[in-house]
């Protein structure tokens, strides 16, 4: 997996990471020093033990989900739109 690095808000740690980019709107997902992914919500109720490291935009991978809640982490290219 690759991840295009965009601006982080992981530091300070006050900072509340967004879900998505304030250009284009791009799903963001985050990375822990352990390589866990984690969407806006987990990484930004923090983890001392393993905290957030990086920050990235889920392309296209539809399948991503965070580690912590499961949730899904949308991806900017993969979702199929409904045509109907
Ligand atoms: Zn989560």
């Amino acid at each position: 997996m690759s991840f295009i690095p965009v601006i982080c808000l992981t530091s300070p740690p006050r900072v509340v990471p967004r879900s998505f980019t304030s250009v284009g709107a791009y799903p963001l997902l985050y990375l822990t020093e352990s390589d866990s992914v984690l969407c806006a919500d987990c990484a930004a109720q923090g983890d001392g033990d393993d905290p957030t490291a990086t920050c990235g935009v889920n392309w296209e991978d539809p399948h991503l989900t965070c580690d912590e809640c499961s949730e899904r982490i949308e991806s900017a290219y993969a979702d199929d739109e409904d045509p109907s």
